[in-house]
């Protein structure tokens, strides 16, 4: 069944929206996007990937296409219109179309198109047997904090570990990880500290990493914001995955190496619960 898409200020059939050759998002990859998750038709986190859809338009003087309360409101209608339960809203602003030029071309209207995607959050095999990641140089810029369409390091380094026979690929820089390929990384240390990397210009601001946080602060589960080697997680207890689309989702295995005998770990587990709870109960109360 064909869905419904919106492209610049109107809603069509998939087979019918169209961009520009000219779009600098397509030219350049000079475009920003966000995913926020669907659970129970509704959008969670929300609030929050819209400040930080602000903060990437800030960072590369991309103008802003319209209000917040118009995003919203597409959002809502497409997931209305393509009655969406539970999957994902994809929304990207591109700084728009102009002949191919390196420089920022001036007064023009940025481009704003958003689709849905249908997809099982909750109930995941993957989330109950825990995925493999192996792990990768990080190859990308080094404005990793601005959350562009420029996905092809990200996008070349998970298909080589899937042809590797891992889920997913963690990047590795100067002997730290960094990231997932589009999630962030954590470990849980053998005297149950969780550590996850601190916020930089090396890696997104992951908006379910700061959720996950805050559910350790209100749960007492101590964590360190810090960076981690390879030898580290190699030796964790536990270590899992956050992002928008997995939530918090268990890693049993990195480069071959057993974490936590295979299966997903205590933290990792209770933290995937309480995050879905939470999403749920604010999702209902909006
Ligand atoms: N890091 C990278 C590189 C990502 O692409 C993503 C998701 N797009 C994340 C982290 C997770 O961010 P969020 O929790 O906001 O989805």
């Amino acid at each position: 069944m064909s869905r419904i898409v919106y492209v610049n200020g109107e809603f069509l059939p998939e087979e019918e929206a169209r961009v520009s050759v000219f779009d600098r998002g397509f030219l350049f990859a000079d475009a920003v996007y966000e995913v926020s998750a669907v659970l129970r038709g509704r959008l969670v986190d929300n609030a929050a990937h819209m400040a930080r859809l602000h903060r990437s338009l800030a960072e590369l003087e991309i103008p802003v296409p319209t209000s917040d309360e118009e995003i919203v409101a597409v959002q809502q209608a497409l997931i209305e219109r393509n009655d969406l339960d539970e999957g994902v809203v994809y929304l990207q602003v591109t700084r728009g179309v102009a002949d191919r030029d390196f420089v920022f071309p001036e007064g023009i209207q940025s481009g704003l198109v958003m689709f849905t995607q249908a997809e099982a959050l909750i109930d995941k095999a993957l989330a109950e047997r825990g995925i493999s990641v192996a792990t990768t140089p990080d190859l990308r810029w080094k404005r990793r904090d601005i959350k562009t369409v420029a996905l092809l390091a990200a996008s070349m380094a998970k298909t080589a570990a899937k042809r590797a026979g891992a889920d997913d690929a963690w990047f590795v820089e100067d002997g730290y990880v960094t990231e997932g390929s589009s999630n962030n990384a954590f470990i849980v240390t053998a005297d149950g500290i969780l550590v996850t990397r601190q916020l930089g210009n090396e890696i997104l601001h992951g908006i379910t990493r700061a959720s996950i946080l805050r559910l350790c602060q209100e749960t007492a589960i101590p964590f360190q914001e810090r960076r981690f080697t390879v030898a580290e997680a190699y030796a964790a207890r536990e270590a899992f995955i956050t992002s928008a689309s997995t939530f918090a989702l268990a890693v049993v295995r990195i480069d071959g190496h057993v974490i936590g005998g295979g299966v997903p770990g205590p933290v990792s587990r209770r933290l995937r619960t309480l995050y879905i709870e939470a999403a749920l109960r604010d999702s209902a109360e909006h």
